[in-house]
């Protein structure tokens, strides 16, 4: 049997799509073949403008993942819109830093909600469709992709509600895989070093910061959004069919060290 990173006739749902890792990703999946839906807080002119260049089928869904009481609606829009939903990437995250001592109630509720209540509510109202299609004897496979941390491993320094929130994900990435393998669904995480994205500013633009990471990474460099996005498109592919429950670093290293 031929091995396939091919994803056409897919549908893929990607949140946070705007920017960074999210776009990358989103752009990567149409190039491997999906229809893609994409769904956040700003208007992701230039990934919807990139996603029609492809030529897939592209649906924009506004959304607010702080809570969780846009998921069944984005889900919904994302499979009207695309026919079906086979691949979800849950990538919209935020980071909060301060002291540990200083640390609000704010600053925790924010990123717990939004990287880790919203992710798994949102998986369960995707993986209800695609077990639902399964029970229907549909053989595709669903694949759920959690974009994790290199702090779903480390505890990080000034960022607890981060730390919290991304070694739950890796967690639920485990317990979904775990309930969801026997429904036809995979379900793994992406772990990523330290990204040259929005999310990073703080830290590039901190030079003793900076030195001190780029010190640690053996591959020398920031990664790039688009380092993140091949392992995307592998775990969403059938040649991942057999892969669940797992978190992949992609970090130039930096936990090898
Ligand atoms: P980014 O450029 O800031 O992207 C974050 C994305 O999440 C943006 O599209 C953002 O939309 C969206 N988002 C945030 N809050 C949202 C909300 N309430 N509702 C809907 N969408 C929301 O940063 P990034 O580095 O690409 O981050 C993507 C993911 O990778 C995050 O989960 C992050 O934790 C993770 N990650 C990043 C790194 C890194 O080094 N960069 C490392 C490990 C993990 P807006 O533009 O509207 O804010």
């Amino acid at each position: 049997m031929a091995i396939s990173f091919d994803l056409i006739g897919k549908a893929a749902l990607v949140t946070g799509a705007n920017t960074g890792i999210g776009q990358a990703i989103a752009i990567a999946l149409a190039q491997a073949g999906a229809d893609v839906a994409v769904a956040g807080r700003s208007e992701p002119t230039e990934t919807l403008a990139a996603l029609k260049a492809i030529g897939r089928k592209v649906v924009n869904i506004a959304a607010d993942l702080s809570s969780i009481q846009p998921v069944q609606r984005v889900t919904d829009e994302a499979v009207d819109g695309l026919g079906r939903l086979d691949i979800l990437v849950n990538n919209a995250g935020i980071i909060r830093r301060d002291d540990l001592l200083d640390f609000t109630e704010a600053d925790w509720d924010a990123v717990i909600d939004t990287n880790l209540k919203s992710l798994f509510f949102l998986s369960q109202a995707a993986a209800r469709h695609m077990a639902a299609r399964a029970a229907d004897g549909d053989q595709s496979r669903g694949k759920i992709v959690n974009i994790a941390s290199l702090l779903s491993f480390q505890g990080g320094i000034r960022v607890p509600s981060y730390a919290a929130a991304k070694s739950g994900v890796a967690g639920v990435t485990r317990a979904m895989a775990n309930e969801l393998a026997a429904r036809g669904i995979q379900v793994n995480a992406i772990a990523p070093g330290y990204i040259a994205t929005n999310n990073t500013a703080a830290l590039q633009g901190d030079e003793t910061r900076n030195r001190q990471i780029l010190e640690r990474i053996p591959a020398g460099r920031w990664g790039r959004p688009e380092d993140i996005a091949g392992t995307a498109v592998y775990l969403s592919s059938p040649a991942a069919d057999y892969v669940t429950g797992q978190i992949l670093a992609v970090d130039g290293g930096w936990l090898a060290r």
